[in-house]
């Protein structure tokens, strides 16, 4: 595997895909890599001849309060996983590297950015495409990868590549759980065991309000019903549960067209988000 944090080097790395007629993956990741992650690298590698990931955790998307500084950064242990799943190339730009001095320029996708995550995490959206899009015209990939686990961003990602004539695909790829049931994520790592036993009740609750929803129950009280299991189980806040159109991310009150069951809340410090499909 190639470990590239010159931007120089990326570019000439890229040069000779394209001469060898490779195609080429890239799976954007903030690192701390899990299962999740891996699962998008092996999509990637059915997809296309080489894979490229990015580890770069992002400063422009963390709101000032949030855990920017504390983000875990364990770049050892990503390395070797990467290693043994095979990926070609890992990208590893510095802050520096993505937003050079006097670095001026913010893609905002209006709309798909503007509710849920992006109502409770102001400015989150417009830092993610803003990278995203740099990460698309430096790597050039032929197919990018990226979790359904974070579904709106997901849905951010495809309106920008439309908008901005990004041509190659973007594929989604679903969420990996633990066990239980709780979607993997870096930030379960802040978790107590106690918070941990604790958080099974998000996407139990979830599961249980779609089972209703499909069954015909009343969306609002199915939703409300929900809530109160998050916050009895130990979740101090729900920035969000709603039922959403799975396309354009409206907010729906009846199951009127294929949705998706979207959430995000807080138990102690940790923010932790899900969603699940609600197709009939
Ligand atoms: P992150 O490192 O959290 O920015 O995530 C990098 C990519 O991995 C994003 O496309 C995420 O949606 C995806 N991802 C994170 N957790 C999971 C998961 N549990 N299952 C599938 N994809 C995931």
């Amino acid at each position: 595997m190639r470990i590239i944090r010159d931007l120089a080097e990326l570019i000439a790395a890229r040069r000779e895909f394209w001469a060898s007629g490779q195609t080429l993956a890239l799976v954007p990741t903030m690192g701390a890599l899990h299962r999740g992650h891996m699962a998008l690298v092996e999509a990637a590698k059915s997809h296309c001849d080489a894979v490229a990931v990015s580890i770069f955790v992002n400063p422009t998307q963390f709101g000032v309060n949030e855990d920017l500084d504390a983000y875990p950064r364990p770049e050892a242990q990503d390395i070797a996983k990467l290693e043994s799943a095979g990926v070609d190339l890992l990208w590893i730009p510095d802050v520096p590297t993505m937003y050079a001095d006097g670095f001026a320029t913010t893609v905002s996708v209006s709309g798909i950015s503007d509710g849920l995550c992006g109502a409770a995490r102001p400015g989150h959206f417009d830092g993610v495409a803003t990278v995203v899009a740099k990460l698309f015209n430096q790597v050039r990939p032929d197919a990018a990868f990226f979790g359904e686990k974070d579904y709106q961003q997901l849905a951010v990602i495809r309106q920008m590549a439309r908008d901005l004539d990004f041509t190659h695909d973007i594929i989604g790829v679903p969420t990996v759980r633990d066990d239980d049931g709780l979607a993997l994520s870096s930030r379960n790592a802040y978790l107590s065991a106690e918070q941990r036993s604790a958080a099974v009740a998000l996407p139990r609750a979830m599961r249980a309000a779609v089972d209703a929803i499909l069954g015909g129950d009343d969306v609002d009280g199915a939703l409300a019903a929900a809530k109160q299991a998050i916050l009895a189980a130990g979740f101090h806040h729900i920035d969000y549960l709603e039922l959403c159109d799975a396309k354009n991310l409206t907010v729906l009150h009846a199951l009127t067209a294929p949705a998706r069951l979207l959430a995000a809340a807080r138990l102690g410090s940790t923010r932790l988000i899900d969603n699940l499909a609600v197709v009939r």
